[in-house]
């Protein structure tokens, strides 16, 4: 986009809350950093993108996005190396797609410049919020929201996109076990299970309960016209090793082209692992866990990278997957954070220096 960003507006905090904060004991995403960048959207234009102490909102009960959902979010991470530099891992791609996003509820994109040069200054005002050290890592949630006060039923004229910063710890999955949907779906054809929307989440939170109810964790959504092929695992897109193939979904407009998901395809295809990316029957693994061939099945996300799962339920069976000692989850989690962190090579040109 043809903006070119002359200013950024920054009011620094008076005093840091960083003594307040416990960073061996955080809750995911639930402390904030001293500052967050607001960014209004008015007459057409995105006006002059503003760094300020983290704050409240003002907003009118009328303004749309209580309404109507029109909200939109991405999740990216910052890491700081041994030498505590700043990297982020391929905000390109965050970036592209939170205008894809916007782009499918109607909302206007958000000029590159003012991501990068507010994403930078934000990043370096709060760094000591990035702790050094493996696992350690600060969470970006970039979000647009439609602002504007009227409830009518169209798209507003109106918007924040806002960037709050939140520390985080090395995120562990736990131990999930999975069912698979046989009723409910989080995304349909034509639908926009491929924008990361607010919406999208709502509609999961309830079968996700019902599942939790049974001793699952999550929820493997199925497509929803026939509920016989697997889409993404919970808020992940989903991997499946059946003998020594890696399988995952293709993207469609039901399913969320996750960064992580192309970084995994990426390194295993390097590696000389055999990828298929395909539609994946449930049938084909209930087949493969009964024949022994389903070796692994794992989720892929940032807040996570690689989560494993251990087993899932479908039509009133459990079944269990093998706990393997060379899992490829366990690899590629590995090369990835090595990755992020500054400790290998960087051989696809992953790695955003911040400063
Ligand atoms: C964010 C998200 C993912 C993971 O995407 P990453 O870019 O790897 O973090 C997968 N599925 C859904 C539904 C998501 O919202």
């Amino acid at each position: 986009m043809e903006t070119t960003l002359s200013k950024l507006n920054i009011e620094k905090a008076k005093s840091s809350r960083i003594n307040q904060v416990d960073f061996d004991n955080l809750t995911f995403g639930s402390v904030f950093t001293d500052h967050m960048m607001v960014c209004d959207y008015r007459d057409g234009a995105w006006e002059t993108p503003s760094i300020m102490p983290y704050q409240g909102l003002t907003l009118e009960p009328s303004a749309r996005v209580f309404h109507y959902g029109q909200a939109v979010f991405e999740g990216m991470k910052a890491y700081k190396d041994d030498d505590g530099k700043l990297w982020l891992f391929r905000p390109d791609e965050n970036f592209r797609r939170i205008n894809t996003s916007c782009a499918r509820l109607a909302m206007p994109e958000f000029p590159e410049d003012y991501f990068f040069d507010s994403l930078r200054a934000l990043l370096q005002l709060d760094k000591e919020w990035v702790k050094p050290g493996y696992g350690n890592s600060l969470y970006v949630r970039p979000f647009v929201i439609a602002s504007q006060p009227s409830v009518m039923a169209s798209p507003a004229e109106e918007y924040k996109f806002i960037i709050i910063l939140s520390p985080a710890q090395s995120y562990y999955g736990g131990e999930v076990r999975v069912k698979i949907a046989e009723k409910y779906s989080r995304a349909a054809d034509g639908g926009f299970g491929y924008a990361k929307a607010a919406g999208n989440y709502a509609g999961q939170f309830y079968p996700t309960q019902l599942a939790m109810q049974e001793g699952y964790q999550q929820v493997v959504w199925t497509d929803s016209n026939t509920h016989e092929y697997i889409e993404e695992a919970g808020t992940m897109n989903v991997f499946v090793r059946i003998g020594d193939t890696l399988l995952t979904g293709p993207t469609n407009d039901k399913i969320l082209d996750g960064v992580t998901r192309k970084s995994v395809i990426e390194l295993a295809k390097d590696q000389g692992i055999s990828v298929e990316v395909r539609p994946i029957k449930v049938s084909e693994l209930v087949e493969a866990s009964k024949n022994n061939t389903l070796k692994e099945m794992f989720g892929s996300g940032t807040a996570a990278v690689i989560n494993p799962i251990l087993g899932f339920g479908y039509k009133g069976e459990r079944y269990e997957l093998p706990q393997l000692d060379n899992s490829y989850a366990g690899r590629f989690k590995k090369q990835l954070m090595d990755i992020q962190y500054n400790k290998s090579e960087d051989k696809f040109g992953w790695r955003y220096a911040v400063d």
